[in-house]
């Protein structure tokens, strides 16, 4: 399958490949994948992360029904998957209805009524790199549902439930951040987002002769999202051995790395590493955060080479792939930081590199990575772009 089709610059439009499911009466919606420059796996431990919106991401259109019938068409992968309103179960079969299918059951959960519908979904994003097209595809549901069903959420009330759909039907727990950054994205602007309070503020990306640059390993290790899960688990096992000392800790984010140090490093080991990378990555967020408002990018690239140190040796969510493509560009000037991206064991690396410097990098670390791991990368320099965006709603809803 071929996905790579590239969205030119500007405002997205609904890609060519959709009409041929869309009429009048339909709603259609973008939705973008996301980067984050720096706070990995912090979301599910209330603390702060620093993503933003991609101009890549996926489409999905919705056409009312007058019967029951729920009909899901994915242009993509040329499938069809059929059920009704009544059995809004997550699919055994086929992984991708369920992230439509589990915002449809939040609306439910949420005491909106549902009818039946026809949806059709495609994507010009890489999938199961990093860049979240799970979250890109339920918070375009989302935004279509909302006005299908006309049920007046606001966006965070679609974030949130676009999360719960991902938590609960699709079975990753993951946190707030990735539907966070691509509903409320927006261009040339990262989102310092409090994943507790959901406070959250626009910092402007002042990119000058810099470019982000994602390398795609083009790997994505199996155990990974059990995996994801796992980390997530043992953090909150830290939360429960730190709290019977600290009271005052209901996340991570609440411990300092002397509290881990003096409670954590004497009992579990795996424990111990996981937290200390938590509270450590969270305070570098805080920190990244003022480098960006001082416009200090050297020290901002510091901090993202420190943040994959990190992941690799002690979050242990990095794999031989990531780790290759951020040694390779660890001692190059032109590169001001590196790190792997996403849930782990596999995906991206996210690079921030010298405007003039991309090309030649580019194609130095292709050769080195297609030699040393007999694959090829795919590399792609990320625009910061809005988030979620209705593309076309029915006339008599306009
Ligand atoms: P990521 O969110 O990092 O891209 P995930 O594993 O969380 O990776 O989500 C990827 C899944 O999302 C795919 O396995 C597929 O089920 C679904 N998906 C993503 N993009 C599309 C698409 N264009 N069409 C259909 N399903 C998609
Ligand atoms: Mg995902």
């Amino acid at each position: 399958m071929n996905i790579s089709k590239e969205r030119t610059s500007g405002a997205p439009h609904i890609p060519e490949e959709l009409n041929a499911y869309i009429n009048a009466a339909s709603t259609v919606v973008f939705s973008p994948g996301r980067i984050n420059l720096i706070g990995e796996f912090t979301d599910y431990n209330k603390g702060f992360v620093l993503p933003a919106a991609i101009d890549k991401g996926v489409y999905v259109a919705i056409t009312p029904r007058t019967d029951q019938t729920i009909q899901l068409y994915s242009v993509d992968f040329k499938e069809t998957y059929q059920t009704t309103i009544h059995e809004l179960t997550p699919s055994g079969n086929a992984s991708w209805p369920n992230y439509l299918l589990g915002v449809v059951s939040e609306f439910r959960k949420s005491g909106i009524s549902i009818t039946g519908f026809d949806a059709a979904i495609t994507g010009n994003m890489p999938i199961g790199s990093g860049l979240s097209s799970s979250a890109a595809i339920e918070c375009a549901t989302a935004l279509a549902l909302n006005h299908l069903l006309q049920s007046r959420f606001d966006k965070l009330q679609m974030v949130q439930l676009s999360q719960r759909a991902e938590n609960d039907f699709v079975g990753v727990q993951c946190g707030i951040m990735d539907q966070f950054a691509s509903m409320f994205g927006r261009a040339d602007h990262a989102i310092k987002l409090d994943c507790r309070s959901l406070d959250y503020e626009y910092m402007p990306l002042s990119m000058d002769g810099l470019r982000i640059v994602l390398l795609n390993t083009n790997v994505k290790h199996s155990h990974g999202s059990s995996a994801y899960n796992e980390r997530r688990a043992q953090c909150e096992a830290g939360v429960a051995i730190l709290r019977q000392h600290e009271p005052g800790v209901a996340f991570l984010r609440d411990a300092t790395l002397e509290m881990v140090n003096r409670h954590l490093l004497k009992d579990d080991a795996t424990i111990y590493k996981r937290c200390k990378f938590i509270v450590e990555e969270n305070e570098r967020v805080v920190g990244a955060g003022e480098d960006l408002k001082n416009g200090d990018l050297v020290s901002f690239g510091k901090k993202m080479y420190a943040s994959h140190h990190g992941l690799q040796n002690l979050f242990e969510a990095s794999c031989t792939e990531l780790d290759f493509l951020v040694d390779c560009v660890r001692n190059n000037p032109n590169v001001l930081g590196a790190r792997m991206m996403g849930g782990g064991f596999g995906g991206c690396t996210i690079n921030l590199v010298k405007t003039e410097a991309v090309e030649a990098l580019i194609s130095e670390v292709s050769s080195s990575y297609s030699q040393s791991m007999h694959m090829e990368l795919t590399p792609h320099i990320a625009s910061i772009e809005s988030g979620t965006t209705m593309l076309k709603q029915p006339a008599t809803h306009a």
